[in-house]
This record gives structure tokens, sequence and C-alpha cells, in this order.
């Protein structure tokens, strides 16, 4: 299948290549006990990145939450298309609706149901500031590919009543951060670039959010058999930081945790 951020090759629906520059922005593990008589308690767990949406969860076919199996689900975050709260086993229950709709891949709808999760709102909140973030990665990522055609919208997410959502921020250039401002990150100097991403690159008052200035890297904790890999990591690194999607701080972060990997 193809990466839903990149279009390159990929096992899911965000490359191992995306992953890289993925940072876990909310967390939550808990226990539930199923069952009627046997009570039986599992472990649950969700959590919210600049991406995915994946965790440990039911996971049905369908809205009814029949046949749900407990699994995990690794998903990128612009296709939760839903978040309400249902009755699931006879009890309120968070579902969260994830439906592809997008790109080569193929079209599905999936369900997924947090029993016993009891920090809704939060967990809400959390994705839809998330697909902001998520939006705008994606579009750093394209416009470095040299495949961006404009901005990346951020899907809808359908709510219940019930849940209390944050307004949307309109303007979060109000929001004073002067020592963020004050350690300028580096302004995207694409190398050879196409139109398209020239033409992208040269509005950036467009883009009154600042640009992230950490990265969590969570692939390159990947055992790294030998030293070609680590050859293809190091230039992968700069590729990454010649096109301003890592800093030379952060690259140089990178660098070293690779060097200790190895
Ligand atoms: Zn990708």
């Amino acid at each position: 299948m193809k990466c839903l951020i990149c279009s390159g090759d990929s096992a899911g629906e965000v490359c191992n290549k995306c992953i890289r520059l993925e940072k876990i922005l909310y967390q939550k593990e808990w226990s539930y006990k199923e069952g009627m008589f046997l009570k039986k308690s599992e472990d649950y767990r969700i959590a919210i990145s600049n991406m995915r949406i994946s965790g440990r969860v039911a996971i049905c076919d369908n809205p009814k939450g029949l046949n749900s199996r407990l699994d995990n689900m690794s998903h990128y975050l612009m296709n939760v298309k839903e978040c309400t709260q249902v009755s699931y086993q006879g009890k309120k229950t968070l579902m969260i609706g994830i439906e592809n709709n997008t790109g080569e891949n193929a079209k599905y709808s999936r369900y997924c149901f947090l029993p016993g999760f009891d920090d809704v709102e939060q967990l809400v909140n959390a994705i839809f500031d998330a697909k902001k973030k998520a939006a705008s990665l994606t579009e750093r990522i394209r416009q470095s590919n040299g495949i961006s055609t404009g901005s990346v919208e951020v899907t809808p997410t359908q709510t219940s009543a019930d849940i209390k959502v944050s307004a949307p921020v309109a303007a979060p250039a109000s929001m004073p951060t002067p020592s963020a401002a004050s350690v300028a990150t580096p302004v995207p100097k694409p190398v050879s670039p196409s139109p398209a991403a020239a033409a992208a690159a040269a509005k950036p008052a467009s883009a009154p959010k600042p640009v992230p200035s950490t990265y969590d890297t969570v692939a390159l904790s990947g055992i790294a058999t030998d030293i070609n890999e680590f050859e293809t990591k190091i230039k992968k690194l700069k590729v990454l930081r010649d096109n301003g999607i890592l800093s030379e701080e952060e690259y140089l972060e990178e660098k070293k945790k690779l060097v200790s990997i190895f």
C-alpha cells in the first residue's frame, strides 16, 4: 500500500520514513473487566501522535460493537471521522470511527470501542489538536518531497453532543511564546525545488504556527543490523535536515542516537 502522507511504498497507512517524525501527544493505558460471570481484566491502550491514532482497543467492522475483537490498531489521524459516546455491551462507551477514503489504498470503515475509558474529553480534544499538527506536518513532508499541491486540510471529526470540544483556536499567533520565537527554526531551503514546492515555500506568512522544534524518534530505536543501514539512515537524516524538516540541532541529536545504537 501507499503511505497516506508521502505516497511512498508502505506496509501501513504511514510509512517508516514518515514515522520517524512521529511525536506522541497523548497516551493512556487502562484495564477493563469484561464479561458477565467470568470477569477477565484486559489491558487497553490509546495513543495520539502528530500523525496517527494507535493502541489496543476493541475493534469492529460495525458501529454496533458486534463481534468485536481486542487488538492493536494504528491509523493515519486524518482518517478519524467520528468520536461518539454509544452504548457498548450495555454501558456508555467511547466509539472512534475510522474511515479511509483516500489514495489508492483499499477503502474501509472501522469502529474502535474503548470500554471503561474515563478520559473521553481529553482524548477527543487531543485528537482535534493533533489533527492540526498532522496537517501541517503532512504538508511539510509533501513539500519536501516535491508533491505538495496546496495546504493539507484538517478533516472533520464528528462528535456526540455529550463530548465538549474546545473551540478551535482561531489565531494561534495570539499565544505569546517569546522563548520559542527567539530560537527560530531555520526556514526550509529546498534543494532544487519543484515549482510547486518553491511556491509553497515562498509564502511562509500564511503559516502562523511556529514549526515544532522537536520530534521524538520512535523508528530509530528499531535495531539496525549492519553498517549499510547505518549509512542509509544517516543519509536520510541529512535529507531531512537539508529540507528543513529537522533543524541542525535535531539532526545532530538524531545522529548521536544513531551512533549510540550501532
Ligand atoms: Zn510516508
